[in-house]
């Protein structure tokens, strides 16, 4: 698969221009994230760790490999999903920024003991322990000490890397409570974290999706030319306007969908997705991403394993066809 500007979706460092780096994480599907490199003088900053410890060591070692010549000095975190901060204790003694939203969440997330005993072998013989072995079974949840940040921030921060000064943005509530955006004004890139998701459908975990769409914006209004998501290949504004897209229909098809007095399981039937989109990964996630907008429009709060149980209930059914 490429993308924009023949950056090869491939694992591994991607030059962007300007001492800033896309470490990218083949297929994109649950947990393998991207992380972003930027480097200024003999200082380096890193935006996300991974999932697991062999994966973090991986990354690190990849920016010994790239730049042996510098130091991670600040690790920003983008959100508190473990897929993007799971590593976060491999880097000693720098300083971990993140909006104070996600400090508090890295706490309420699903611990890494939980995911392990969820997608295990030991899992139930269920639709769910069945989608957890497949999408989260390789992964090695064992060792991590959850490591939140060590400076918290709510709004914007700008931070200097060498001579060099990053904007941090706060677009959250939109995937999770703390979403938090890099922007690197002089290079034109920005690090999306999964306020974007390429080739691949998001997941809202908390919302409202009219945040996220804001969130779009903000990307875009930074002017930047190349943005790096979350999850899958780096891409241009043009791939950002096309996801805001997206949203744009999950909250049409939410309200009509509501209102018509279907349930939120079946409001994100992976069948309902418009041809734009079908090619997309995960479409049983929009499963979880209505369940989230369902609660805007006055739907109660529903238990999270009773989410997903649903949302693998509605991959089985794909699996099916
Ligand atoms: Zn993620």
């Amino acid at each position: 698969m490429t993308a924009m500007g023949g950056l090869e979706f491939r694992r591994g460092m991607h030059e962007l221009g300007r001492g800033t780096w896309a470490y990218l994480s083949p297929p994109g599907t649950w947990g393998w994230s991207n992380c972003g490199l930027l480097v200024s003088g003999r200082d380096a900053l890193l935006v996300d760790t991974q999932f697991d410890l062999p994966l973090t060591r991986d990354l690190l070692a990849a920016v010994a490999a790239l730049r042996p010549d510098v130091q991670i000095r600040t690790v920003v975190t983008t959100h508190a999903n473990g897929d993007h901060c799971w590593g976060n204790q491999l880097i000693n003694g720098v300083e971990i920024i993140g909006s104070a939203a996600c400090g508090h969440g890295m706490g309420e997330e699903v611990q890494p003991a939980e995911l392990a005993a969820l997608s295990g072998h030991g899992s139930p013989g269920t639709p769910l322990g069945d989608y957890m072995r497949r999408h989260f079974g390789g992964f090695d949840f064992t060792g991590i000490e959850v490591t939140p940040p060590t400076r918290t921030f709510s709004g914007r921060l700008d931070v200097a890397v060498g001579d060099r000064r990053i904007e941090l943005l706060e677009v959250g509530p939109a995937h999770t409570d703390g979403d938090v955006i890099v922007h690197v004004p002089d290079a034109g890139v920005v690090y999306a974290g999964d306020i974007l998701f390429i080739g691949g459908h998001p997941i809202m975990w908390t919302g409202p999706v009219q945040n996220w769409i804001a969130a779009c914006d903000r990307i875009t209004a930074t002017g930047a030319e190349r943005i790096v998501p979350g999850h899958g290949p780096v891409t241009d504004p043009s791939g950002v306007a096309e996801f805001r897209g997206y949203l744009e229909w999950v909250a049409e098809r939410a309200e009509k969908a509501y209102a018509s007095g279907l349930p939120y399981w079946e409001a994100g039937d992976p069948s309902a997705i418009p041809p734009a989109y079908a090619r997309w990964g995960n479409p049983e996630r929009l499963v979880i991403t209505m369940a989230t907008a369902y609660r805007y429009l006055g739907d109660p709060a529903h238990d999270l394993m009773e989410v997903l149980a649903h949302t693998a209930e509605g991959e089985a059914k794909l699996r099916a066809r």
